[in-house]
This record gives C-alpha cells, sequence and structure tokens, in this order.
C-alpha cells in the first residue's frame, strides 16, 4: 500500500523522509507553488513562515530535549537546523531559505519520495495518508476534514515580527551583546530611556491596526491569541511596564557607553548568516505597514531602518485532537489516517516536526503491517503524543513543548527546580538512546 503525505511543511517532510528512510514508498503532495496560504512566501519545502528562532537548545528546557531527542533519531529537520544555523546566543536559528532549500533538496532527491505540486481536496481511500496540511490549511482541505471528522475547527491568530536591514541600523546608538554575555555578542540593541520608552508606548498602544482578511473576519469573534506569538501592541496594552519584563526587558543587558542598563531595550536577532537581515524580537505585530514604519522608527538606533518585511497577522487552524486522535497520531475513527503538524494541536516548528516524525514512522508501520509504536511520556516527544490525543476535556488549546506534560518522576531530587529538569533530560534521552533501534 502507498503512503501519502498531504503538506510539505514542517511536519510533513519530516513525517516524509521518516517514512522514506524505512523503506516505505511516499507520495508527498504539497500545493506550492500552484497555491500559496497567506502567510507563506517561499517556493522551498518546510518554510519559516514568523520567527527564524527554533528556540532554546539545552537539554534543560523542553524544547531543548524535544530537539535533542530528534537528532539522537536522525530528524531531517534537526540535521538542516544544524547545516543552516546562524549565531543566536542559547537559542538555535536558522537561515530561513538554506534551511528550506536543504530539506527541499533532500526530500527531492530520497529514491523513495515522489513529490506532487497541487493542492489536495480529500484523502484517497485506497492508500495510508498524512495530513501535515498546517495551521493555514486551505479551503477545501479543511471543509473535507471538518466533514471527515464530523466536528468544527477552531480558530486563533499568530503574529509575525518584521525585519530591518542590518546597514540601515544606527550603530552609534545600538549595540552588539547577548543577555548576560551568553553565546557572544549576536543581538543588536537598542537601548532606551525612560522618556523615549514612554513617547514609542503611546504611540504603539494608539497606532492603527491593519484590516482584517475576510476569512480573518469571521472568526473575529473568536479570537484567541497565542501568549507566544502575541503582537506587541496587544501586549502593551496589558500595562505600562508589561513589555519591559517582557521583550523589553532590560536585564543582563548593559549599555557599553554608560555600563548601566537602560530603562528599556529592543533586541533584534540575525535572520541569516551573513548578518545582513534582523528580525525585532517579541515584534509579532497586526499593525498597518504605515503604522509599523512610523511607531518602530521610533526606537533608538532604528530612526532610518529600512523595512524589508512589515509583520502581518493570519488565521491558525487546529482540530480538537483528545478523543479523535491516538498517540501515535491516528484517526480513532479511521486508523489509516494519521495527522501531524500544528492542526493536530502542538503549537511551534519543532513540535511540529516531531508530531511529523511521531506520524511519519507510524504511518510506516501501518503500510509494512507492524503494530504501533508509542513513544513514553517520560520523553518529551511521547509527552507532547499523549496531550494531543488526551489533553483533558473541555477548551483544548494548542500546546508548546514543556516539562509540566512530561510523566512525573518517580523518586525525589534534591536541588530544586534545576536538578529535576536535569533529571527529566536524563531520562528521557536514556530511553531514547534504548528504543531508536527499534523504531
Ligand atoms: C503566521 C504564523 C506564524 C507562526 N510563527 C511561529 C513562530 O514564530 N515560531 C514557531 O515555533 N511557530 C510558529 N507558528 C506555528 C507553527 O510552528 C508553524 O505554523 C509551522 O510551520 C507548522 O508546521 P506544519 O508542518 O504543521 O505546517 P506548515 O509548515 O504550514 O506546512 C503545511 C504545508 O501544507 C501545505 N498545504 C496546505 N493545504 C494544502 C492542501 N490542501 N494540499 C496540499 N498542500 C497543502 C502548505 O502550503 C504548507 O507547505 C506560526 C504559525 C503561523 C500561522
Amino acid at each position: 500500500m502507498k503512503l501519502n503525505i498531504i503538506g510539505a511543511g514542517l511536519a510533513g517532510c519530516e513525517a516524509a523522509w521518516q517514512a522514506a528512510e524505512r523503506g516505505v514508498s511516499v507520495r508527498l503532495i504539497e500545493m506550492k507553488p500552484e497555491k500559496y496560504s497567506p502567510a507563506h512566501k517561499y517556493k522551498g519545502m518546510a518554510e519559516l513562515v514568523c520567527s527564524n528562532s527554533l528556540r532554546a537548545d539545552i537539554v534543560t528546557n523542553a524544547i531543548g530535549l524535544l530537539k535533542e531527542e530528534l537528532r539522537r533519531m536522525n530528524s531531517l529537520i534537526m540535521e538542516a537546523a544544524e547545516a543552516t544555523k546562524v549565531a543566536a546566543g542559547g537559542a538555535l536559528a536558522v537561515d530561513r531559505y538554506k534551511f528550506s532549500d536543504y530539506i527541499t533538496e533532500k526530500i527531492l532527491s530520497h529514491p523513495n519520495i515522489e513529490v506532487v505540486n497541487s493542492e489536495a481536496d480529500g484523502i484517497d481511500p485506497d492508500a495510508v495518508t498524512v495530513v501535515a496540511t498546517g495551521p493555514l490549511t486551505s479551503d477545501k482541505m479543511s471543509e473535507f476534514i471538518e466533514q471527515k471528522l464530523g466536528c468544527g475547527k477552531l480558530h486563533f491568530f499568530d503574529a509575525a515580527a518584521p525585519i530591518v536591514s542590518a546597514d540601515s541600523i544606527n550603530m552609534d546608538i545600538a549595540f552588539m551583546a547577548s543577555r548576560y554575555g551568553k553565546g557572544g555578542s549576536d543581538y543588536i540593541n537598542c537601548p532606551m530611556t525612560k522618556e523615549q520608552y514612554t513617547e514609542f508606548y503611546n504611540a504603539l498602544i494608539t497606532a492603527r491596526e491593519a484590516e482584517l482578511h475576510d476569512f480573518d473576519k469571521e472568526s473575529q469573534k473568536d479570537i484567541k491569541v497565542f501568549e507566544g506569538c502575541m503582537p506587541v501592541e496587544v501586549m502593551a496594552r496589558r500595562g505600562f511596564e508589561t513589555l519591559c519584563f517582557g521583550p523589553l526587558k532590560p536585564v543582563g543587558l548593559p549599555d557599553p557607553k554608560t555600563g548601566k542598563e537602560a530603562y528599556a531595550v529592543v533586541q533584534l536577532r540575525r535572520e541569516n548568516d551573513e548578518g545582513t537581515l534582523y528580525n525585532l524580537v517579541g515584534f509579532q505585530t497586526h499593525l498597518a505597514f504605515p503604522e509599523q514604519k512610523r511607531v518602530f522608527s521610533m526606537i533608538p538606533g532604528l530612526e532610518s531602518a529600512e523595512f524589508v518585511r512589515y509583520g502581518v497577522m493570519h488565521r491558525n487552524t487546529y482540530i480538537n485532537s483528545p478523543g479523535l486522535l491516538s498517540p501515535d497520531y491516528s484517526l480513532i475513527s479511521s486508523p489509516n489516517v494519521f495527522f501531524a503538524g500544528q492542526m493536530t494541536g502542538v503549537e511551534g516548528y519543532i513540535e511540529s516536526a516531531a508530531s511529523g516524525f511521531v506520524a511519519g514512522i507510524n504511518a510506516a508501520r501501518r503500510v509494512l503491517g507492524d503494530d504501533p509504536f508509542i513513544f513514553p511520556r517520560e520523553t518529551e516527544i511521547g509527552a507532547m503524543a499523549a496531550y494531543v490525543s488526551n489533553g483533558g476535556t473541555g477548551d483544548f488549546q494548542p500546546m508548546n513543548a514543556n516539562f509540566g506534560i512530561i510523566a512525573p518522576l518517580t523518586e525525589k531530587v534534591k536541588g530544586g527546580k534545576k536538578a529535576r529538569y536535569e533529571k527529566y533530560a536524563q531520562r528521557s534521552l536514556e530511553m531514547i538512546d534504548n528504543i531508536k533501534n527499534d523504531i
């Protein structure tokens, strides 16, 4: 039996690669370049539509642990990230174009993968299928999924940060540094006095927002902003100092000109290896483009900044997975159909890739007639699968990797949270090392 995978994003590419590596013939169906979602712009696969950061890279952080689990199991997404990373302090960030090109090249040259560029509007009943069409699944496919699953889809909103060219930043004001000096001087920092911050703050909270797309208006009444991607203007409206404790936190970033911490600091992170482009960290926004130029140019150091991409805000779609999906990401009512990626209710690039990993190997096992492989909840990859398939009742919400969902430790660990997280990591990685050759 053939394996169809719909969507060549983070989840679909990982799923296709894992299945193909296990000897299964894969047909990967991707609608680009024939059709693009409102956020996708690049022709390549596994496009990062917003930040170029894949977040923390230490195993005592849940997302760092998830990365290490994937690395040890030969994840294509992690291989590409290592090959295309850019300097980003303690985080793992990539050059988004090289990252996409790397994955596209690997997929296109795999002998077991056939790529078909067309929009899918349903599922072939005679094939095992992984649906990995993402948070911006095309309407035709959304309709099919709604009918197939017999439940309404949920919407919420994500926002993307603007990017500026490095040579347009005034380095007489801005300075290079990482917080607390960790990982070298990877970020450009724009310090603000209280007066400068006050002026900026007042402009930000009163700036004009962009018109919503028609498809977004439909769901406007049910807007749920994901905390990790909250528009900066929405966060600012929570209170005068909220940003100073969030993305504009000045601690650990003394201005070399004064030796003191400023009242607030805007950080900019590299977008590419060459360091020619930088994004405004935490500045996902839904402001109208001219308003972004006006308000963000008030940031000291950005007065003449060239905005090569403005921030945008888009719909996000996910299914109500608990009760619909098994922990191998297959549909309980139709086990030949698997779901993967953000639309299952995992949240984030690496989480999407991880769900693609689990769905890919299990879809391959189904084709080969093998039993499903359920990852233990002691691993972060297994904890995510358990959350998605059994995330409680009521208002199911998308979830980033975190240690709150991993199986609790059975013994008491002295040394507080840090020691506990170290133990989670050690326990998980031992398990991964034991099982990786069996899957
Ligand atoms: C605007 C926005 C910003 C985000 N920002 C971040 C961020 O900064 N950091 C983060 O960690 N996560 C972010 N996310 C969340 C999430 O991590 C990403 O959306 C991630 O790309 C999800 O991976 P995926 O594989 O599920 O979907 P995608 O990577 O979107 O892949 C889905 C693929 O399916 C294709 N497709 C869709 N419909 C069809 C069809 N009918 N037929 C064939 N192909 C189809 C699409 O073209 C696309 O290539 C963001 C999401 C959105 C919407």
